[in-house]
């Protein structure tokens, strides 16, 4: 079989030295554990961070070791209880084509109810940190404007469509005219603006929100949220979940940009890792899925197809080459 290994850690964007293909002999199956055959691996942004030697909420991955990640997987042999061939399941897989581990940290998944790859999306990891970060944090009242940046990708997607569930007037941000028409035509927001296009970012934000922002769910930070919080109203709520943009950057500015407005407006803003609502898992997948099978949420994804495709999957997040959920296909 074969993996993909962290060569080199990166400075700034990683490249082809980054990463290295190699074969890999397979491991004795011991008690406990299954041989998986993963069909399709999800990349994040958040791997970015792991690629970096530096403590954080979840350990780096080590040079000259496989990277990691969520996955579906085939299993093709057991020697764990309650688990057997041709089941499927999920869990955070090695970058093999094969992989033996435990069966403890695997979950079988039903491909009737949603196809696999959506346990990596809308039923996964991004679709809970829409979930909880908007409801849980955000605190969405009926009549009012949220504004979503990184609206088109994984999570900002279901940002988008789970306000709109809870009567709000949507504003997404994003990166090409194409996901603005798609994100209006197809998924409901009232407005979107292109952060790439938009010659005056503040004031196009105000042209969107007559009313001023009550929430900003941050996907992105950076000059897109120097724009938005311009436009923030008094008592709004910010859910913090992500910072893409500085993901790659060897120095990080900084300043009192957005202070004096979260203050003088009493603006929370809150940071959060989708763990930290491991105990409300279940509500949130279930949830999400009758949303799905009511037709309330929809979804869409990117496919790349090929295993040693991973690392051009993975660094595509950050050039927006991804619409909805970025999922490579084995
Ligand atoms: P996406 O599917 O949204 O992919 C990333 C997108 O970010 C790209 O498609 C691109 O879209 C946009 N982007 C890339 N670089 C920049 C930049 N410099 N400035 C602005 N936009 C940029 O990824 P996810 O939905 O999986 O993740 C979205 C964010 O949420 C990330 O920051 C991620 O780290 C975070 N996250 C946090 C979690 C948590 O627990 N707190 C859990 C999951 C994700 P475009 O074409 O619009 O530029």
């Amino acid at each position: 079989s074969q993996q993909i290994i962290l060569a080199s850690r990166p400075n700034g964007m990683p490249d082809a030295s980054t990463f290295r293909l190699e074969d890999k002999q397979r491991p004795e199956l011991k008690a406990g554990e299954v041989v998986v055959k993963p069909t399709h691996f999800s990349v994040d942004p958040y791997m970015r961070g792991r690629m970096n030697d530096a403590k954080s909420y979840i350990p780096p991955f080590q040079v000259g070791e496989p990277l990691s990640g969520g996955a579906v997987a085939e299993v093709t042999d057991s020697k764990a209880d309650g688990f057997a061939p041709r089941d499927v399941v999920t869990g955070n897989l090695p970058w093999a084509t094969e992989a033996v581990v435990p069966a403890n940290g695997l979950k079988k998944i039903d491909t009737k109810l949603a196809p696999a790859s959506y346990y990596l999306g809308i039923l996964g990891m991004p679709g809970l940190t829409a979930y909880f970060g908007l409801l849980d944090i955000g605190k969405p009242q009926p009549g009012e404007t949220v504004v979503v940046s990184g609206a088109a990708g994984a999570v900002g997607i279901v940002v988008g469509q789970i306000a709109k569930i809870q009567g709000c007037r949507v504003v997404g941000i994003a990166g090409s005219d194409d996901k603005v028409a798609m994100l209006t035509e197809q998924f409901g927001f009232d407005a979107v603006v292109n952060y790439k296009t938009a010659p005056d970012l503040t004031k196009a934000i105000a042209d969107a929100c007559p009313d001023g922002v009550d929430i900003y769910f941050d996907n992105v930070g950076g000059e897109v949220s120097d724009a938005v919080i311009a436009n923030i109203n008094f008592h709004a709520r910010i859910p913090l979940c992500g910072q893409i943009a500085f993901y790659n950057t060897t120095d990080v500015p900084v300043g009192p940009r957005i202070q004096p407005m979260l203050l003088t407006r009493s603006v929370l803003m809150k940071g959060f890792i989708v763990g930290d609502y491991k105990e409300r898992f279940s509500e949130g997948v279930r949830q999400l899925a009758a949303w799905v099978s009511e037709g309330k949420l929809r979804y869409t994804e990117t496919t790349v197809k090929g295993f040693d495709k991973l690392p051009e999957a993975l660094l595509g997040l950050f050039s927006g080459q991804n619409t909805g959920k970025m999922i490579v296909e084995v």
